[in-house]
């Protein structure tokens, strides 16, 4: 729990400079892969979000609806609540959220919600997500707010985390 309190925090605000979006978007998502460590290492199903606005990252989150036995503690919630209080705005309008795993239904009305201007994924969902693979609440369009995609991002190591959690749960559950 101190550590989520520590979440809220400013950051440092360090502008970086990319050469290009993909460059940055491959930066970011390594972070986010970081923050789905940290929910990993607390026994949280690894998913870990950010928020940047023009490349200064401004507030991150990692899943842990166990830790704070809330439900919603989806890591894109833990990012736009704790970036919303840092920017003492509750619209995020010039940001992009970037997230290990794509946003389920609650987390896309969440980022509709906060008029997050872009959203990039590494893994799709198949089974809960809203931003294309079961709905796509993103950019659906009797909403007035639309929001950019970038899919994939580092895909690969974004399910990895996951698929090895959950192997590795399955196996502690067999063991026990
Ligand atoms: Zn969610």
């Amino acid at each position: 729990m101190i550590f989520l309190a520590n979440l809220r925090q400013p950051l440092s605000g360090n502008k970086l400079n990319f050469i290009s979006q993909q460059e940055a978007d491959i930066h970011w998502m390594k972070v986010a892969l970081s923050l789905a460590n940290k929910a990993q290492m607390q026994g949280e199903v690894p998913v870990g979000a950010l928020i940047v606005q023009d490349n200064v990252l401004i507030a991150q989150g990692f899943n842990c609806p166990i830790a704070t036995q809330d439900p919603t503690s989806h890591a894109e919630i833990q990012a736009i609540r704790n970036a919303a209080l840092i920017q003492n705005n509750y619209r995020l309008k010039a940001s992009t959220l970037y997230v290990t795993l794509e946003p389920c239904a609650m987390c896309a009305g969440a980022i509709v919600q906060a008029r997050i201007k872009r959203v990039v994924f590494g893994a799709s969902d198949t089974k809960a997500g809203a931003a294309g693979s079961v709905f796509n609440v993103l950019q659906h369009p009797m909403l007035n707010h639309r929001v950019e995609l970038t899919t994939a991002v580092l895909k690969e190591d974004c399910a990895k985390i996951l698929v090895d959690f959950f192997k590795r749960r399955r196996k502690q559950l067999a063991a026990s």
